[in-house]
Parts: structure tokens; C-alpha cells; sequence
């Protein structure tokens, strides 16, 4: 076959080669027929043990986590768990095949279907992520009854190349994926996905290389297929001509090399050449993930992501967590990080991260009420995470952290609202930092347009470029259909970055960037000549990102960033990104 190459949204970098595994949906072919009065009990039991026996597995693939696995694996097992016991799976199915005489598998395939197609009248990026659950547990499901189910034991016995295998599919659960992990295969190809999807984020965690949202991919390739993933550029090549297979494995042993190399910068201070010291902070959703920003050596946590300890609570008495609850979560990060400072942000709901409880009416959810607008319209709940926080500053350097803030009197009342989480502690005698710095987000355009009213009010700065090229480029995020538009090197984005860390540092604030730019190595330089020396982000970035840092020199690097703000023209800023990389 002739060799050719596909493009899709590349989600975990790195160069995999290896050869195709398809993982076939198991939803295609199943059988479809009737069975007799008579049967309908026997094929009642053998769904039930079908659905029993995954129950099982996922139990074995938790009890199986490695201790150090990143803390959001285990909640997707939670999720898939949860669906697996919910009436909808555990029991409608049951009474199709009473009802209707489907058998086992047609019985499951139809209630899926109608779960889906439910979803689908819904719409919404987040909801759309949360059906795919549903057809992975399905998927399992079907796999036991088809007997399909794969065994690793097999896959490792039948190829003799263990650990260079691509797995290829229309989609892969977090949990297949897990179970896969260490074993069989060295990358992840998917049809569906989205940056945001758990598998692209289980797949970064995991630091393996994938494309998702290659559309057709998984009819495209052929079993046994030689694949190249180019993790970060999101290109597949399949059946490459040996001389690109040469090439493609001198880089990827190029960067194993490099990755040894960056383990001894573990220990190094990020300081540049000409003697300025940098701030490398983490970023995390749980508190466990505390354990990977030390190891990485992070001067702190610049990012909590407050918002995932209220997500995915569906199955839980009570909603939201408690106040005593998020306090232990707190304590527990900034014990964990051992005097090293946390910052926590409030919660960041809404858009794509609904709270289970919240009704998703918003036609436009990105721009409507999403995190501290959020808040200032719950103020019992907002006032609960704020005692948490408060009661856990008590135990180690907390800083405080407001999503999506724009406005001054939002500025205001939300100042006003953490006075008041203080007088309530000061009445029931509990401990507290009263001098917490309260920080906020600039990742709305109108903030940073209108920096005097943030600096004047606030102890600190973090800059959310995600959101930031959101907002400036009117582009969702999560929409794969516009992420080619997504690009942190627009002019309008470099600007409105550059004049909020002038601004702030002209008013003796502390200001970080907390969006995936300030991981981006090829940025790191950019972003240090526009006077940036805070960056947070996801731990496993923190050693390339030192690497540049230890390399630059302000001195060259401040000119250059100027002539590229002076520039307008993508090829120009491009190129000038580009040389300032080489010096
Ligand atoms: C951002 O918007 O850049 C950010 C860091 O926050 P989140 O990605 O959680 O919106
Ligand atoms: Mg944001």
C-alpha cells in the first residue's frame, strides 16, 4: 500500500512508531434476533453476568492503579462504574429482553442507542464527552457477551513486538486505556476526542503519544498497518517509506536522549544566564497530584482547579462537597507541597465543565454564567469554599485565586464576600491567614484591557491564556472544527500578554501565566522577554520549560521580543519566535 498521512488534534507529544492495532467498536455486528419465551430467562442472566463480570474488571483495574497514577484515572473508573450501575444500564436493558425477546446484545445495543441519541438533542461540547462514557461501558459490556473481550496475555503473546503496537480506534475509554497502559502500546489514535476529552487527558497524563479527532482514521488503516505518530505535530503516517521511518526514529531516540538529559535539571534552579531567578509552579486538579509537582521540583502550585472536586458527584448524597470536605482537600494539597505556596482558584464552573447539578440552558454556555458570575449568584455555596480555604491557609501559604473576573464591582463583592468567610471564622474561633493574597485571572479581554481597576484591588495576577484566545479570537475551545484558529502567536494575544505583565510589574504585583502557553517550551523565551517570571504549569512540562529558562539570556531576549511586538504580520512573529529559539 501506498504510503499517506493524516492530520488530526494532537493531544500528548512524543513520536511513536509501531504497528496498527484496530480496536473494532464492538457495537458493529452484533447479532440481532429473537428469543423464545422460554429463553428470556437464561438470556436475562447472561446480560446480568455480562454486566456483573465488568462490574468486576473495573474493580480489578482500580485496585490495580499504580499509587503514583495521576488522581483523575481513578475518578474516570468512578464514572464508568457509576453509569454500570445506573437503572438505565443495569436494568432497562433487562426488561427489553422481557418485554421485547431481543437477545442479550441487541437488547443493550438498542438502550444505548436511545441514551445516545438523547444526548445528542442536548448538544452541549461537555454532555457530547459524557455519552462516549456511555458507549465505552457499553463496549465493555458487549465485549463480554461477544466474547471478544481482549486479553492483554493474547495481545502480547500474539505480537512479538510488545510495546510497539499503535492502538487505532473510533474511541478508546480512559479505562481501556489504563489497562493498556506498560504493556502493549506505545500510542493512541482516535476517530472522536477532542483536546478535552478524558482520553486526550489520561493520555497526557500518561505521557503517551496521541492524535484524536482524526475523523476516519480507524476505516483508513489496515490491521498491522506500520504507523508514525507525530505527537506534536498531530500527523499519523501510515506505511512510511523506510527513509522517513529512518528519520522518524532518529527523532524519537533524539528524544528519549533528551528526556534522560532532562531528569538531571530536576535539582538545577531555573535561573537564567545573565542571573534572574525563575518561578516554575504546577499545576493540579486533586491534591494528590501534589506528589507529582515535587517530584518535578515546583516552587509551589500556581493552578488549583478547584472545580473538579465538585464534578462528576452524581452518584453522592450530597451534591456539592461540603465545606468540611473541601477543607480536608485543601489541607491536604498544602500540607503535601510542605511550605511551598498553593494557590487555590474558586470555583471555575460552567461553559464545559457543568456542575452535575447545574441546569445547561445557556445557549452559548462559554459566555454565560461560568465561574465567579457563578458564585456571586450562589453565595452560601461560594461562601462555603471560601471558609475551606480559609480554615486550610491555617496549615501552610495559601493564596487565594478568582476565575474569570472582568468587572469592578464583581472585584468588589467578591472581596466583600471573603471579608465575610473571615468574620464567620473570627465568630466560631476558627484559625486563619488573614492576610491571604486574593488574586485574580486575567483571561477575559476586557481585564486585561483594564488593568489599572485589578491592580488597584488585588495582591496578584495569573493569566489564563486558554481562555484569553477564547475570548480575543472568538473561537470555543472545545469546538474542533475551529481549533485551527486557536493561536497564542495572533498579535491581539501577544499584546494584551505583554501589557499585562508591563502593567503589573509597573505596579509592583506579582503576575504568572497559568494557561498551556506557560508549558510551551517553544514560548518559554517569548515569554521571558516580555518580562514574565512566574509560569505554572502541568508538572510533567516543568523540566523542558526549565531547560529553556537555563539556557536564555534576557539581554538578547528583550530586543528581540520587542521587534516581534512590533510586528503584525504571522510569518514575521513566527519567524522571529523561531530565531529567538536558536540563540
Ligand atoms: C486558562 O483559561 O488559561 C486557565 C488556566 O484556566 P482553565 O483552562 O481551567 O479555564
Ligand atoms: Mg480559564
Amino acid at each position: 500500500m501506498a504510503s499517506f498521512t493524516l492530520h488530526g488534534i494532537p493531544v500528548s507529544r512524543g513520536i511513536a512508531i509501531g504497528r496498527a492495532h484496530l480496536l473494532a467498536p464492538a457495537a458493529l455486528d452484533v447479532k440481532h434476533y429473537l428469543v423464545s419465551e422460554e429463553q428470556v430467562e437464561a438470556e436475562v442472566q447472561r446480560l446480568q453476568h455480562a454486566l456483573a463480570t465488568v462490574h468486576k474488571e473495573l474493580q480489578t483495574i482500580w485496585s490495580e492503579l499504580p499509587k503514583d497514577s495521576p488522581a483523575e484515572l481513578g475518578a474516570f473508573i468512578d464514572v464508568h462504574a457509576l453509569i454500570l450501575s445506573d437503572p438505565l444500564i443495569a436494568e432497562t436493558p433487562l426488561d427489553i429482553i422481557r418485554t421485547r425477546h431481543y437477545n442479550a446484545e441487541w437488547a443493550l445495543v438498542t438502550q444505548i442507542d436511545e441514551l445516545s441519541a438523547q444526548f445528542d438533542e442536548i448538544g452541549d461540547a461537555y454532555l457530547r464527552e459524557r455519552k462516549a462514557d456511555i458507549q465505552q461501558v457499553g463496549e465493555r459490556v458487549l465485549k463480554v457477551l461477544t466474547g471478544s473481550a481482549m486479553s492483554l496475555d493474547t495481545l502480547n503473546r500474539s505480537d512479538g513486538a510488545t510495546g510497539h503496537m499503535i492502538m487505532v480506534a473510533h474511541d478508546i475509554s480512559p479505562a481501556d486505556m489504563l489497562q493498556f497502559r506498560d504493556r502493549a502500546f506505545s500510542g493512541f489514535i482516535t476517530d472522536l476526542g477532542g483536546q478535552n476529552s478524558h482520553t486526550a487527558i489520561v493520555a497526557r497524563s500518561l505521557d503517551i503519544p496521541a492524535v484524536v479527532g482524526m475523523f476516519n482514521a480507524s476505516a483508513l488503516i489496515e490491521q498491522d498497518d506500520w504507523l508514525i505518530i507525530d505527537g506534536d505535530a498531530g500527523v499519523v503516517i501510515i506505511d512510511p517509506p523506510s527513509s522517513v521511518l529512518d528519520q522518524y526514529r532518529d527523532r524519537q531516540s533524539k528524544l528519549l536522549r533528551d528526556r534522560k538529559k532532562l531528569g538531571k535539571l530536576k535539582k538545577t534552579p531555573a535561573i537564567t544566564r545573565d542571573g534572574t531567578e525563575i518561578t516554575l509552579l504546577a499545576n493540579i486538579e486533586f491534591p494528590d497530584d501534589c506528589a507529582a509537582a515535587m517530584e518535578a521540583g515546583a516552587n509551589g502550585v500556581g493552578l488549583f482547579r478547584s472545580e473538579f472536586l465538585f464534578m462528576g458527584r452524581a452518584g453522592h448524597v450530597n451534591r456539592l462537597p461540603t465545606e468540611d470536605e473541601q477543607f480536608e482537600s485543601y489541607r491536604k494539597a498544602v500540607v503535601a507541597m510542605k511550605g511551598r505556596p498553593v494557590t487555590i482558584r474558586t470555583l471555575d464552573i460552567g461553559a464545559d465543565k457543568p456542575l452535575d447539578t447545574a441546569e445547561q440552558t445557556a445557549l452559548n454556555p462559554a459566555l454565560g454564567l461560568r465561574a465567579i458570575r457563578y458564585c456571586l449568584t450562589e453565595p452560601q455555596m461560594f461562601l462555603a469554599q471560601l471558609r475551606a480555604i480559609l480554615r486550610a491557609s491555617a496549615f501552610g501559604p495559601i493564596k487565594l485565586l478568582i476565575p474569570m473576573i472582568a468587572h469592578a464591582f464583581e472585584i468588589d463583592q467578591t472581596l466583600a464576600l471573603i471579608e465575610q468567610a473571615k468574620a464567620q471564622l473570627r465568630d466560631a474561633n476558627k484559625k486563619f491567614d488573614p492576610l491571604i493574597p486574593v488574586g485574580a485571572m486575567i483571561e477575559i479581554p476586557a481585564a486585561a484591557l483594564t488593568l489599572p481597576l485589578f491592580v488597584k484591588r488585588m495582591d496578584f495576577l495569573s493569566i489564563g491564556t486558554n481562555d484569553l484566545i477564547q475570548y480575543t479570537l472568538a473561537i470555543d475551545r472545545v469546538d474542533h472544527e475551529v481549533a485551527h484558529l486557536y493561536n497564542p502567536l495572533h498579535p491581539a494575544i501577544l499584546h494584551l500578554l505583554s501589557n499585562t505583565i508591563t502593567l503589573s510589574e509597573k505596579a509592583g504585583i506579582p503576575v504568572s501565566v497559568c494557561g498551556e502557553m506557560a508549558g510551551d517550551p517553544k514560548l518559554t523565551r517569548l515569554l521571558l522577554g516580555m518580562g514574565l517570571r512566574e509560569f505554572s504549569m502541568h508538572p510533567t512540562q516543568i523540566l523542558s520549560v526549565k531547560q529553556e529558562i537555563v539556557n536564555a539570556e534576557l539581554a538578547t531576549l528583550v530586543p528581540l521580543t520587542k521587534k516581534i511586538m512590533r510586528a503584525y504580520e504571522p510569518a514575521v512573529i513566527a519567524e522571529a519566535v523561531e530565531q529567538m529559539r536558536a540563540i
